[in-house]
């Protein structure tokens, strides 16, 4: 049985003390919650403050992004032991924003789940199809693409403690929500390139979260699915109450 993982991707939103609050709120509204692995996504900014309220908790801490060089002469860039230095678990990569606005590449993404890896820290590794791959019939093409170049040259043993996240673009903060079934669907069809790629033990641990415009109303039926893990929630997470209510109806 994989258990249930729900992230909450803040992305570039609030000031240290709103990041604070919400993540006090957040702690307040979910005690020590089982079951289900919780992890929050805060600017990095304020990675640090916000790990010394969920501290002692079940609550995980993540960063949105990071670079593959263990330090140097990288101007504006964060390290995989920057982020370890503050508490993270968890690193999202190559979400679609990364992608859309930032140029990243599979190759690149590749790089940081391998430095990721190399130090402990569970990365969230996200794919997905834009709408005109959807509607041009090629949204699986795309993906197989993605997962094949992001998990290039990683090992089984690797893979197990990689999570990935299905994000189709036209469902991120779009209030589009992919159907269950589509999604399932998506799910399916990456699970069966991962036990190509690892084989069947391995694929059948990793969890896969669906993102893209999770609520509170559709959080349900979407995790009724069988190969739905959970999900990566942008807007629905900003708020404390809709960020635990979706967390309490897993
Ligand atoms: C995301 O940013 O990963 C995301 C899924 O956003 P939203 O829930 O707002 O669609």
């Amino acid at each position: 049985m994989r258990t249930p993982i729900i992230g909450g991707n803040w992305k570039m939103n609030k000031t240290l003390k709103e990041a604070v609050n919400t993540a006090r709120e957040l702690k307040e509204k979910l005690g020590n919650i089982r079951g289900v692995e919780v992890v929050i996504f805060p600017p990095f900014t304020a990675l640090k403050s916000v790990k010394e309220v969920i501290e002692g908790t079940n609550i995980g801490l993540g960063a949105q992004n990071m670079y593959w060089e263990k330090g140097g002469a990288y101007t504006g860039e964060i390290s995989p032991f920057m982020l370890l230095d503050v508490g993270c678990k968890y690193v999202i990569l190559g979400h679609s924003e990364r992608r859309q606005y930032f140029g990243e590449t599979d190759q690149g993404i590749n790089k940081k789940l391998k430095a990721a890896l190399s130090l402990g820290i569970t990365p969230v590794v996200c794919v997905g199809e834009k709408i005109e791959e959807r509607k041009g019939g090629k949204a699986r093409q795309i993906v197989d693409r993605q997962i094949r170049g992001c998990f290039k040259e990683i090992t089984p043993e690797e893979a197990k403690r990689i999570v990935v996240a299905y994000e189709p673009i036209w469902a991120i903060g779009t209030g589009e929500t992919a159907t269950p079934e589509q999604a399932e669907e998506m799910h399916l069809f990456i699970r069966n390139i991962l036990k190509e790629l690892f084989g069947k033990e391995v694929s059948n641990s990793l969890q896969i979260q669906y993102g893209g415009s999770v609520k509170p109303n559709n959080i349900k039926e979407l995790m009724e699915k069988e190969d739905i893990d959970g999900a990566l929630v942008g807007g629905a997470s900003l708020k404390a109450n809709s960020f635990a209510e979706i967390i309490k109806k897993i």
